[in-house]
């Protein structure tokens, strides 16, 4: 019936979109706003954690001998010489028979090689005044809570890898070893334009025959949850005149731009004409339901190298596609070790699911923990699979992935992808 090419199996698609994808270039930044970033530089350590002899407690730096036998019923009484607050260098020494009161992460003082806890003493927790002195009513060893310097980081050895994602608890070390600033790389920009007379704004009283635009409201948010930066800019009318002179302004800015609707065969469809004008179109049909409309150009912009997906225009067609074949770019430029990041489970279908004929179906499911099976899950149908309803979207919690010409029977195994977690 028509000059498209045949239909392009989903793995053969992934593979061409993603080839020749690299990591954008690296940048200096502050790990204040590195949250999320890839790490394009290994960090070493240039400092040793502890760097000194600390104390794990609040309590009283004692020299361990001294309180070796002490009991309730017998406690050993020191004289307290003074404190040893946190952040200064303590001042006096500990000798036989006495104690330096002491904050958690003080500086050890010289002489004593113990803490006692002050809840094994008489003196009271909190805010309070030096006591002259302390009944310490229980022993401590030789080196009883006390940190010792390089238990944590050793200076010179390797903190982060190239790859790993700054997440708090990288952010955490960062700072705690001095780095102020990372090499991170670039994070992709993405430009997202809806297509379609009948589209208004939400906020927008709608008129006759007219819907609101949901597709970039969901491919930002998309975008935005892979990492990227992002800017919708808006609703280009069905002319080719239009849809090109907001794409020119996307590509100006953009690694990616994300369009929705226009792809398909309609009369008023003019996305792969506008791409094919920018840049090379590359693929047209995919084998998937939904999605099979599908556009994917490549353009170049001064040195850089824009990804143009057109999207097709149904709410979840766009979502399936963009995790199909949008977030796995945007994690191999933002650096990431690896295209593909949901967690891949298997799961047993509660219910029959038709398959399409030559096309890979995409079902949207609720995993649940399986009754039957201690670690189990099942999966059932979250609501209507018709790829315009979004209730049945926002209602599922993992996509599923149904070979091309199979019809699954109740029970049957099946390969789900989680896209967020079962408590959320
Ligand atoms: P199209 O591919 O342009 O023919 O669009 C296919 C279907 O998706 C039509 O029902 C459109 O109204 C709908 N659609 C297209 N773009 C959007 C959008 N941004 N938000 C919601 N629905 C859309
Ligand atoms: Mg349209």
């Amino acid at each position: 019936m028509t000059d498209l090419p045949d239909l392009l199996p989903l793995a053969e698609a992934q593979r061409r979109i993603l080839d020749g994808v690299a990591a954008l270039p690296a940048e200096l930044v502050a790990i204040a706003e590195a949250s999320g970033r890839v790490l394009a530089a290994p960090v070493d350590a240039a400092l040793t954690l502890p760097a000194w002899v600390n104390s794990a407690m609040d309590g009283f730096a004692v020299v361990a001998q001294d309180v070796a036998g002490a009991t309730a019923d017998a406690p050993v009484v020191l004289r307290v010489l003074g404190e040893v607050p946190a952040g200064r260098a303590p001042e006096l020494g500990v000798e036989p028979g006495t104690a330096l009161r002491i904050m958690t992460g003080a500086m050890m003082p010289p002489g004593a090689d113990a803490v006692v806890p002050v809840e094994q003493t008489d003196a009271p927790a909190g805010a309070s005044d030096i006591p002259a002195a302390v009944a310490v009513r229980a022993p401590v060893r030789k080196g009883d809570n006390l940190r010792f310097p390089g238990s944590d980081v050793r200076a010179g050895t390797r903190l982060l890898a190239p790859g790993r994602a700054c997440d708090a608890a990288a952010i955490a070390l960062l700072a705690a070893t001095g780095h102020e600033s990372v090499m991170a790389y670039r994070r992709p920009r993405v430009a997202v334009i809806s297509t379609g007379d009948e589209l208004v704004p939400p906020g927008s009283p709608l008129g006759p025959a007219q819907i609101h635009d949901s597709n970039s409201y969901a491919l930002a948010a998309q975008a935005a949850e892979a990492g990227a930066g992002v800017r919708r800019l808006g609703i280009a009318g069905d002319t080719l005149t239009a849809l090109l002179a907001m794409l020119r302004e996307a590509v100006a800015w953009a690694d990616v731009v994300v369009l929705s609707g226009g792809v398909s065969l309609g009369a008023h469809d003019h996305v792969k004409a506008a791409f094919a004008e920018l840049g090379s179109l590359s693929l047209w049909r995919v084998a998937i339901k939904p999605g099979r409309p599908f556009a994917y150009a490549r353009a170049t912009s001064g040195d850089r190298t824009v990804a143009l997906f057109g999207l097709p225009g149904n709410p979840v067609s766009v979502f399936v596609t963009f995790e199909l074949f949008v977030r796995p770019v945007l994690r191999l430029l933002e650096g990431r070790p690896s295209a593909y990041d949901r967690p891949v489970r298997t799961a047993r279908l509660v219910q029959p699911m038709r398959g399409s004929s030559g096309r890979h179906t995409i079902a949207r499911v609720i995993l649940a923990p399986d009754p039957e099976r201690p670690d189990g899950l099942v999966a059932r149908s979250s609501g209507g699979q018709d790829s315009f309803m979004l209730a049945s979207l926002s209602a599922a919690n993992a996509m599923i992935f149904i070979p091309p010409d199979v019809d699954l029977d109740a029970g049957a195994e099946v390969l789900a992808w989680e896209l967020r977690a079962r408590d959320s």
